[in-house]
């Protein structure tokens, strides 16, 4: 049974529409992360699970209980929903302690067992020796820990966060998540997660929500949203590295005609062939040696960009287009030299050029 279910779910604000229906379920010990670029509505829904802000419309249920419903107007308060939460803008007792500010929560437990849990849990957000100071005394960054281990230490079941790594360095944000991950694998507590950075999303998520301007552009595993986009814009806002596009035609035969390449017969579903088409091709899918089966592009290298722990190199087919290898560690490239790049046919991806979204047949 899912722990929490949106059906139809919409908000409006007068005349915008932040979210337009949607239909949701968390199933329970998921980290579920709703994550897409500023505006497209991810607090919204997040503040409509919470109470925090009342749905225009649709029914939402948590642990079977409904929630609201539109049509009858039904709305529980945040209060009696049994869910916790950690916002972006958080607010610590500014006359207690962190210790105090995070033990709040076990008030009426033994003493030792609140001890014990208060400094497990400053430990897991890395500021433990910090719990006799006052929020006042801290930064950004450990004030936003202090109201994350303010939530964690309960053990909620549900836990509703949003943005809450935002204030962090890259370093600890990048440690954070770790302890997140390995949080809610011990637990098995059930995580709602608002981002707007999708490597957040990809690293942490069992289930990742893109969304686009208040509509789901797609939902699965981060493994699927990453290697089977379904459209160009999920494509080029989830990945770390630029998303390659080649324009080209798809015949009739399922062969692959573009600027300056040809790719036989079958190399897509020739169902639906005979239009035009964008490819897409994640730039760890180029590889310098060819496998069996494996496509050839010919290229000539335009720059070399080494990153530190990775080598990304620029590469132009002979009709100008230009894409980005990601060079693998033993190999090495030189710019202005001839390249053969190799493609699994299977990474292949195509879109359709007018709207964007993935060729079903493809
Ligand atoms: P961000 O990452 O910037 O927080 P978001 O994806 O979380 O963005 P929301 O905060 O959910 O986006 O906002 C979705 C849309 O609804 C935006 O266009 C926003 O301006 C609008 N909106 C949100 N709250 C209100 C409000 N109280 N009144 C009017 N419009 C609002």
């Amino acid at each position: 049974m899912s722990t929490i279910t949106l059906t139809g779910i919409e908000k409006r604000f007068g005349h915008d529409v932040a979210v337009h229906p949607i239909d949701l379920a968390v199933e329970r010990g998921e980290f579920f992360t709703l994550v897409g670029p500023s505006g497209c509505g991810k607090t919204t829904i997040l503040r409509m699970i919470a109470g925090l802000e009342r749905p225009s419309s649709g029914i939402l249920e948590v642990n079977g209980r409904e929630m609201f419903n539109g049509r009858t107007q039904r709305f529980v308060g945040p209060e009696k929903r049994d869910l916790a939460l950690v916002f972006q803008h958080y607010a610590l007792w500014p006359h207690m302690t962190v210790f105090q500010n995070v033990a709040f929560g076990l008030a009426g437990r033994p003493k030792a067992e609140i001890k014990e849990r208060v400094g497990r849990t400053l430990e897991i957000v890395k500021i433990g020796g910090l719990e006799h100071r006052f929020p006042g005394e801290l930064s950004g960054g450990q004030q936003q820990r202090v109201a994350l281990a303010r939530e964690l230490v309960t053990e909620p079941p549900v836990l509703l966060m949003d943005e809450p790594l935002s204030n962090l360095d890259a370093k600890l944000r990048i440690d954070m998540r770790a302890e997140l991950k390995n949080l809610h694998r011990e637990t098995g507590m059930t995580i709602v997660y608002v981002t707007h950075d999708q490597i957040e999303a990809l690293t942490m998520a069992t289930t990742m929500v893109v969304m686009r301007e208040g509509k789901i552009a797609q939902i699965g595993s981060p493994e699927a949203v990453y290697s089977r986009p379904a459209s160009l814009f999920v494509a080029e806002f989830v990945g770390n590295l630029p998303f390659n596009r080649l324009e080209a035609r798809l015949g009739a035969d399922g062969s692959v005609t573009g600027r300056g390449f040809t790719w036989p017969a079958n190399t897509f579903s020739p169902n639906g062939g005979g239009r035009d088409v964008v490819i897409g091709i994640r730039p760890e899918a180029l590889r310098l040696q060819g496998s069996t089966g494996a496509l050839p592009l010919e290229t000539r290298i335009v720059s070399v960009l080494p990153a530190g722990s990775y080598t990304v190199a620029q590469a132009e087919v002979a009709g100008g287009e230009r894409l980005y290898v990601q060079v693998s560690d033993d190999a090495t490239v030189e710019a202005d030299g001839a390249l053969t790049l190799y493609i699994d046919p299977n990474r292949l991806l195509a879109y359709d050029p007018a709207t964007g979204d993935a060729l079903a047949s493809a």
